[in-house]
């Protein structure tokens, strides 16, 4: 695989589009620390991860609380010795209100999670990257990250943060071989979207030119090169996985 012997974590490795990312990363070889707040889901993944073959770990962290996240990289080292690649996945969508209805309840914790969570990744595994000489970043963003969702102001907001943020490191650690890039994602079958109606589904697919959605594999593949030494110049970039949503 293309990821030998990397130790890799994964945030909201648990489901969905985390769960494609870490079941790839294994499968390529590398040792994966699979991270979730649900603890139930996490412990699967890695049994699903291990019957077939591949060498994972369970560790639990809230990536909203700074010492969850400083712990997760601490216990990466501790099982695995180290640490090459990083994916900050773990993201909420939030409350459904037009911007001057907004709760700011609901706006504090989506930007917990989607913005600060990131932060936190990105701080701790940097440290520990920067230790270790090198290592590799990918923040999950969103089509989000560059036009709007109505209705989830603070989803947007915090996904065009973590656009910039990575830009950010990109151009701070470019001479410490650490890269670090965000992936775009359109809309995709995860459990995210399951609470979505047959209509509301329909006008989902409806405004991707491909005409249908998109699968946590299809994000994976493109997390996977980014992670990879096949993407060794690429570094503050910011990449879509959308079906063409953001063309039209
Ligand atoms: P999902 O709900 O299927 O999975 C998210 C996982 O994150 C769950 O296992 C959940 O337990 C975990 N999680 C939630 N809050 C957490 C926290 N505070 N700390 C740790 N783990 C936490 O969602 P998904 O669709 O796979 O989304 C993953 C990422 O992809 C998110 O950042 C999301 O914004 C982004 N994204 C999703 C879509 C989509 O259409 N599904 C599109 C673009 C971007």
């Amino acid at each position: 695989g293309i990821l030998e012997n990397k130790v890799a974590i994964v945030t909201g490795a648990g489901s969905g589009i985390g769960l494609a990312i870490a079941e790839t990363y294994a499968k390529e070889g590398a040792k994966v620390i699979v991270s979730d707040i649900n603890e139930e889901h996490g412990k699967q993944v890695v049994e699903k991860i291990k019957s077939s073959g591949g060498e994972a770990s369970f560790v639990k962290a809230d990536t909203s609380k700074p010492e969850e996240v400083e712990a997760l990289v601490k216990s990466t080292v501790e099982i695995y010795g180290r640490l090459d690649i990083a994916c900050n996945n773990a993201g909420i969508g939030g409350e459904q209100e037009l911007t001057g209805d907004y709760s700011l309840d609901s706006w504090r914790k989506v930007l917990s999670v989607n913005l600060d969570g990131v932060f936190y990744g990105c701080k701790y595994e940097l440290e520990q990257m920067d230790k270790n000489g090198g290592g590799v970043i990918v923040n999950i963003a969103s089509i989000h990250g560059t036009v709007a969702a109505p209705l989830s102001s603070a989803y947007t907001s915090a996904k065009h943060a973590v656009v910039g943020l990575t830009k950010n490191i990109g151009a701070e650690y470019g001479q410490k071989n650490i890269r670090c890039n965000a992936v775009g994602p359109a809309y995709i079958e995860t459990p995210l979207l399951e609470s979505a109606s047959g209509d509301m589904k329909e006008a989902l697919i409806a405004k991707h030119p491909m005409g249908r959605l998109g699968t946590p594999q299809e994000v994976a593949e493109l997390v996977l090169f980014l992670s990879s030494d096949k993407s060794s110049f690429m570094t503050g970039g910011y990449y879509l996985v959308d079906g063409g949503y953001t063309a039209v």
